[in-house]
């Protein structure tokens, strides 16, 4: 997952452009933005759990003078001054866009009454404990008045940020740029019986995969030795960057000289430390490849959250599961484990780490089935804003569409409808870029592969240079300069396409399971 960031601005420096004084208030802004990432990722890694309420406080009040200095009069005067300056710019100049960008953010932000997002950051903050207690206790009934509070708050949100035509818009825009809660619907609803015939279809083919072997004994000290060599070699930079341990793993950014991540260990478990790791590795090198000018900017941040997802989800899937990464670095894991791995060959491990099985848990969900999990939230998060959900039945329409996509039924609500984090902190709207970033992935790595052709023979000999500096020019070097339907359409010359994601599926599973 990657830790929301809110962007940005206030000071008097006469004899400058409004275009000047913009970037030194926006400046300001992100300095305290960092300050705040600083404080979560805290929280997150060492605060010593006594410090919950304190910690609260702190960043309420961090949030509240971000949200005040952002959508300040002076603000508003200062974008119109400088989007005076910058027309006639080139679309793509740095300067226009920077303008482009925060005029965005901030119309939108302003539209909402700061006493609402005090609201929301108070509701959502009590919220959290209430969701945990009711997630331990199994209890759906405890957290629902919770929900429906935070369903209501985000409602308004959206109502005051405004949309054309469906309101699930205003919630995912700050998330997804420009996307639409139709246009979404449409790629979704193109996939999704694809995905229900792929897992049918591997059902079907009498394969059995042993994925046995990742749940020997690893010992924690040595998983973490691998975590730092695994993420050191596919090119996250330790000058600029460290790794900790969070009981979610994650990744933040202070600034491009200092991203974040974390990762947690299982001794019973070998996948959940490593692929995460590469998960949060590629998120974190998008983080580390922001031109330095960007510095300080509101364009210093991933196109949306689905291209940021694409990056982890190629360094985590694409290589990290693909045959010819497993060919180069399962002897570096055998021999670090020789007594769980000695006997397992690289095949063994290369089925092992792709093993497709529809069940309950998003977060630990396989390639193939993840994507039904998010189609799932995605479709009850759009009726719950459209008001159009009894709450009293929500785990039972959970229930059924679980039954639906991936033919199994949750044993419990924590399992369930009670299982992730999102709706407890108020993050709706954010669960489609998940899946998005799987079909940007997919998109990209097609291209990537007709432009590096000896992409396998790299990857096989541990050679990722080529790849990152792809990425690096392609996709880093613009921050969030453009949104991220116009950032596809530049690079591959296409619009966001899901066959090539469905293609990607069909050829490694299909040979994996002898099925087509
Ligand atoms: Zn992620």
């Amino acid at each position: 997952m990657l830790s929301p960031r809110r962007r940005w601005q206030v000071g008097k420096l006469p004899l400058m452009s409004a275009l000047e004084r913009l970037k030194e208030r926006t400046r300001e802004i992100s300095h305290l933005g960092s300050a705040a990432a600083v404080l979560g990722w805290d929280q997150q890694c060492y605060m010593p759990p006594g410090a919950a309420a304190a910690r609260a406080d702190h960043l309420a009040t961090m949030s509240k003078l971000i949200h005040e200095k952002f959508t300040s009069d002076e603000m508003g005067k200062l974008i119109e001054e400088a989007a005076r300056e910058t027309e006639g710019m080139p679309f793509e100049s740095d300067d226009a866009s920077l303008v482009r960008v925060i005029k965005k953010d901030f119309e939108r932000e302003t539209k909402v009454p700061t006493e609402l997002v005090a609201e929301e950051t108070k509701t959502t903050a009590l919220a959290h404990e209430e969701w945990v207690a009711a997630r331990k206790a199994n209890n759906y009934k405890h957290f629902q008045p919770w929900l429906e509070k935070i369903v209501d708050i985000e409602r308004r949100i959206a109502e005051a940020r405004g949309y054309k035509d469906q309101i699930y818009d205003a919630l995912m825009d700050p998330f997804e740029p420009g996307m639409k809660t139709s246009e979404v619907e449409a790629i979704f609803d193109a996939i999704r019986p694809e995905l229900v015939q792929i897992v049918k279809d591997i059902k079907d083919s009498g394969v059995e995969v042993d994925s046995s072997i990742l749940h020997r004994k690893y010992a924690i000290d040595k998983q973490r030795e691998i975590t730092n060599d695994v993420a050191s070699r596919i090119g996250f930079d330790f000058k600029t960057g460290r790794q900790d341990e969070a009981a979610h793993p994650f990744c933040t950014s202070f600034a491009t000289s200092d991203v974040r991540i974390t990762t947690r260990f299982d001794e019973n478990f070998l996948s959940g430390s490593v692929f995460a790791t590469m998960h949060e590795a590629g998120h974190a090198m998008y983080e580390q490849g922001f031109p330095e000018h960007f510095e300080g900017t509101p364009l210093r941040g991933g196109a949306s959250l689905g291209f940021h997802e694409s990056q982890s989800r190629m360094w985590e899937n694409q290589v990290g599961r693909s045959r010819p990464f497993i060919e180069y670095y399962f002897p570096v894991l055998q021999e670090k484990f020789p007594e769980s791995l000695g006997d397992v060959s690289v095949d063994q491990f290369y089925r092992a780490a792709n093993k497709v099985e529809p069940s309950l848990i998003r977060v630990e969900a396989d390639e193939v089935t993840y994507g039904l999990h998010i189609m799932l939230r995605f479709e009850l998060e759009k009726e719950m804003i459209a008001g159009r959900v009894d709450f009293n039945t929500l785990p039972e329409l959970w229930n059924s569409k679980m039954e639906e996509y991936l033919g199994i039924t949750p044993d419990s609500d924590a399992n369930g409808v009670l299982q992730d984090v999102h709706w407890s902190s108020g993050i709706i709207g954010y669960f489609p870029t998940y899946q998005l970033g799987n079909l940007i992935s997919a998109q990209l790595w097609e291209m990537i592969r007709g432009e590096i052709t000896d992409l396998d023979d790299q990857i096989r000999r541990g050679e990722f240079s080529n790849l990152l500096a792809w990425l690096r020019k392609h996709v880093h070097a613009h921050g969030c300069k453009f949104e991220p339907a116009d950032l596809i359409q530049r690079i591959t010359g296409k619009p966001l396409d899901s066959k090539p994601y469905l293609t990607y599926l069909r050829s490694k599973f299909g040979t994996i399971y002898g099925i087509k």
